[in-house]
């Protein structure tokens, strides 16, 4: 069995776990881009989130994990199944699935199965990963490497959260619903600017510069390799409290208020920076709604804005030929000149 490292364990890389946990609150905030360099546990992160979520209830030999009391959304052979009574439905793990480099569009989106369709003459859909990653993550590793047709195609799929397939005489519609974490370096090429600002947020994370971090990172996956059992029971009261912050917050978020002020404030930020349209505010927005979730706040404040604006905005910024500073140091001089220091 393979144990997986408790997210309440993770040392650092704040912001990247603050970005998963709000998309784990509204996956409708788009996914998230992870920036940094190699061996930052930048996929650990990911599984850790996963495995903290409480397994799904999920209908029984079905493809692609449908979850037997949203009616809505269930899969063609789903939709005949819950006619009339519930169908037979069991636990199962978030799903995490990888999108090896070099994959092609047809194990992505599903395609014909040859095999039935040589044997027994018939035409049946063999899905992709696509299918298996509904209702939990998408982890692409250097996102950057993937051609841009295949992330053009997975972005417009976890925009809308549903796979339409139509080719060789096949037309499927499945639900798709996922969050897509993109990671990249960006020593290996950049992602097309009009692909950035699809995704919902970015965050750059970095091996910590101090000792003392450097030293627990090092200690505690030390202590997990040796142990993993005794590890990850010594931080389960952790990663249970966090789970249980994240449930209440997605229970939360649809009483969460955005005042006036609230998205005044995000117009003027999203205006000082020049952002391209209005992909930003709204993702400021909605990331902010659910960091108050998170919170426990019934109400969107400054304080959820400040602390979001710069995952939600960094990567939508216009090249200024006047401003050679990073956006990083953009973004906080246009929140230091809104929000006061
Ligand atoms: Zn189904």
């Amino acid at each position: 069995m393979a144990f997986t490292f408790p997210f309440s364990a993770i040392v650092a890389q704040d912001e990247m776990k603050l970005a998963l946990l709000i998309s784990a609150i509204d996956q409708s905030i788009g996914g998230v881009l992870v920036f940094g360099d190699r061996g930052t546990g930048k996929s650990t992160t990911v599984r850790a989130l996963a495995a903290l979520l409480p397994p799904m209830e999920a209908v029984e030999k079905c493809p692609y994990g449908c979850a037997p009391d949203q009616p809505a959304g269930l899969c063609p052979s789903c939709q005949h199944l819950g006619e009339g009574e519930t169908p037979k439905s069991h636990k199962v793990p978030v799903p995490v699935v990888d999108m090896p480099l070099g994959v092609t569009e047809d194990r992505v989106v599903g395609a014909l199965d040859l095999e039935r369709a040589l044997t027994q003459g018939e035409k049946a859909f063999e899905p992709g990963l696509l299918a298996r990653a509904h209702r939990g993550f998408l982890y692409i590793d250097e996102v950057n490497l993937l051609e841009d047709h295949l992330v053009d195609l997975l972005l417009d799929v976890a925009a809308s959260g549903e796979n339409v397939v139509e080719r060789e005489g096949l037309s499927v519609r499945h639900p798709a619903k996922f969050v897509l974490i993109g990671s990249g370096n960006p020593e290996e090429g950049e992602l097309r600017p009009q692909l950035l600002d699809r995704f919902g947020l970015s965050v750059e994370i970095s091996t910590p510069e101090d000792l003392k971090t450097r030293v627990e990172v090092v200690r505690r996956r030390d202590e997990f390799e040796k142990d993993p059992e005794a590890f990850i029971a010594r931080w389960q009261e952790h990663d249970v409290a966090l789970r249980d912050k994240i449930l209440a917050g997605r229970d939360l978020l649809p009483d969460v208020v955005v005042p006036d002020a609230a998205l005044e404030r995000a117009a003027q930020l999203c205006l000082s920076l020049g952002t391209d349209g209005l992909r930003g505010e709204l993702t400021l927005i909605r990331a902010a709604r659910a960091l108050a979730a998170f919170d426990g706040d019934r109400e969107v404040s400054d304080e959820h804005l400040k602390r979001v604006a710069p995952p939600a905005l960094r990567h939508r910024l216009r090249r200024n030929p006047l401003d050679d500073a990073g956006s990083n140091v953009r973004v906080g001089r246009a929140i230091e000149e809104l929000f006061g220091a």
